[in-house]
């Protein structure tokens, strides 16, 4: 499976009743690694320019104000087909039927009130990263890295240096 990266969003309603932590700790279980992190406050402009590919449809302006109602919490994740596993951690759009044990159907409330966001192909997850994130705010590392650079220097420290973007600030 190819390592990809999916976008996620907390969406108004998840932050607002403080599930922001249920949904990043589901997804690190899930074994996928963070990449990128933020909270924002979608603009019209910007909720429209996200969800463009629904300009149109009867739930689209309901949507839109749905989105800039409070902030959101934007998450990239990276790891093998971790588009598809973030769909399914998601559960399906409406939230009632979505299966069991999925995030929107233990805390979403109907069809557009459904707590999470997740792109749903490689293309999606381009665009949607680029539109919350900059280069430098994303990051790859490797789950030793914290102590092989903690042996680097040291006399009895052997492991080699594994995959960094890490920018300097
Ligand atoms: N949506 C809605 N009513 C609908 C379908 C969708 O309000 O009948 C909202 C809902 O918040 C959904 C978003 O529009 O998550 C984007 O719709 P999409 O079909 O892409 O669903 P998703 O990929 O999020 O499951
Ligand atoms: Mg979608």
């Amino acid at each position: 499976m190819a390592v990809e990266r999916t976008c996620i969003l907390v969406k108004p309603d998840g932050v607002c009743k403080g599930l922001t932590g249920t949904v990043l700790e589901r997804f690190e279980k899930a074994g996928l690694r963070l990449s990128g992190l933020k909270m924002a406050r979608l603009s019209r402009a910007g909720a429209e320019r996200l969800y463009a590919q629904h300009k149109g449809k009867p739930f689209y302006d309901p949507l839109i104000h749905f989105m800039v109602s409070a902030p959101i919490v934007a998450a990239v994740w990276e790891g093998p087909g971790s588009i598809q596993k973030a769909r399914a951690l998601m559960g399906s759009t409406n939230s009632p039927e979505a299966p069991a044990g999925t995030l929107r159907r233990q805390h979403g409330i109907d069809n557009r009130h459904n707590l999470i966001h997740g792109s749903d192909s490689a293309a999606s997850a381009e665009r949607e990263i680029a539109f919350f994130f900059k280069p430098d705010e994303l990051f790859a590392y490797a789950s030793a890295d914290w102590q092989s650079a903690e042996l680097k220097g040291n006399e009895h420290g052997k492991s080699k240096k594994t995959s960094h973007s890490v920018p300097s600030r």
